[in-house]
């Protein structure tokens, strides 16, 4: 049997070839490529080995908030589809043991109801957990590696291990300890008690987001990571006047100088164009070049 076919025969493994993967990022680009929709852990344990095996190489999208797909893409997207039990998150607990698929937004919704302090540092943040600790997502309340305890990894030969998170083990919009072909499957999560002012904190949290960030367009977060922490990539882009800059439909955001919004058929080429433009601006004006903080394969 070739690739597709041991594929094809799995049980909870979706294959589709060339499939249109514009749905499967927040900034939309257009994008086509193979994709492999994954819906159990036992099912990636398969997986993985015959991808190894077969020498294909692979890239994990979460919600695809802060990932951008070439036009064609070599590399096999796979999506985590795994179930995700949101009856453990009726009641308030100690330690939350929680799979890689599961959306920040329903950790926000269950930190709103028993006031969880600490879960307020991803307020509006749209990732899945595997992407969030992938990233060491953050606000400028704190980054969500705080909180993680544990991590479940599936190794390229389809073996799990566990990693203890320690001080060392995120630093900013990256963690230290995912190896190249590893895949997040869940973590456990746990929180610094209750706070009756958390669900306030969270509220304020988002209106304050809506006013700050274009969250109603398609874009894909950050563009890039902030040269130092007092130093926002946004604020140099302001400065230097290229808010609303762009070509054909990409625009550098009116509202955010480190967000670029997709206004219909923006493409891969645009984006690097933009990106090369404000480069060369940072590195005239001051010396400086950016860092990309959205994932690109091959970057
Ligand atoms: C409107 C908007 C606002 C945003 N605001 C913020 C913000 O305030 N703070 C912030 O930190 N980010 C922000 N982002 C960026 C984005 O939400 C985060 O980076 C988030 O963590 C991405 O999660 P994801 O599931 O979408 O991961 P993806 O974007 O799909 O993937 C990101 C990276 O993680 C890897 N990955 C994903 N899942 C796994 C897994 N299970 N195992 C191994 N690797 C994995 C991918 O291969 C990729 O390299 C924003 C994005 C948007 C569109």
């Amino acid at each position: 049997m070739n690739l597709k076919e041991k594929l094809n025969s799995l049980t909870d493994v979706e294959f589709l070839e060339n499939e249109n993967l514009t749905s499967y990022t927040t900034f939309k680009l257009n994008a086509h490529g193979d994709l492999l929709k994954v819906k159990s852990v036992e099912a990636l344990k398969l997986v993985l080995p015959l991808l190894k095996n077969a020498n294909r190489s692979y890239l994990v999208v979460g919600w695809g908030a802060n990932q951008i797909l070439p036009s064609q893409c070599s590399e096999m997207i796979i999506h985590l589809e795994f179930p995700v039990d949101l009856n453990q998150l009726e009641t308030q607990k100690d330690e939350y043991v929680l799979p890689a698929s599961i959306g920040l937004n329903h950790l926000t919704a269950h930190a709103v109801k028993f006031g969880l302090k600490g879960w307020e540092v991803f307020t509006g943040i749209p990732a899945s957990l595997g992407g969030a600790i992938y990233m060491n997502a953050g606000t400028n309340l704190g980054e969500i590696g705080k909180l993680v305890q544990k991590v479940q990894i599936m190794t390229p030969e389809g073996d799990v291990r566990e990693e203890i998170i320690h001080e060392k083990s995120f630093s900013y919009r990256k963690n230290h300890f995912v190896k190249p072909g590893e895949i997040i499957i869940g973590a456990v999560l746990n929180h610094l008690g209750v706070d009756e002012t958390i669900p306030k904190k969270i509220r304020d949290y988002l209106e304050y987001r809506k006013t700050s960030q274009p969250l109603t367009t398609k874009n894909c977060g950050c563009v890039f990571k902030n040269p130092l922490k007092e130093l926002p990539a946004g604020k140099l882009i302001d400065l230097l006047q290229l808010k609303g800059v762009g070509i054909g439909d990409l625009r550098i955001s009116t509202k955010h100088g480190n967000f670029m919004e997709n206004s219909g058929k923006a493409t891969w080429e645009q984006f690097q164009s933009l990106v090369g433009l404000i480069n060369f601006e940072m590195d005239h004006f001051y010396g400086i070049e950016f860092e990309l903080e959205v994932k690109i394969p091959y970057h």
